[in-house]
């Protein structure tokens, strides 16, 4: 259980690349925040690999 990190942490993080985003520098998109659009589609694009 110590493992675990406080609610308040959350979304401060990109989702795509887990980077910790400052303040000004957040992209928040589908309930999610990312570094930026780049990261976005990275993770929209790379999550689930949908076979054509
Ligand atoms: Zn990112």
């Amino acid at each position: 259980m110590a493992n675990q990190k406080e609610p308040s942490d959350v979304g401060k993080n990109c989702a795509g690349c887990k980077k910790v985003l400052s303040k000004k520098k957040k992209y928040y998109r589908n309930g999610a925040y990312y570094c930026n659009n780049n990261c976005f589609k990275k993770k929209d694009a790379g999550g689930e690999q949908q076979p054509a």
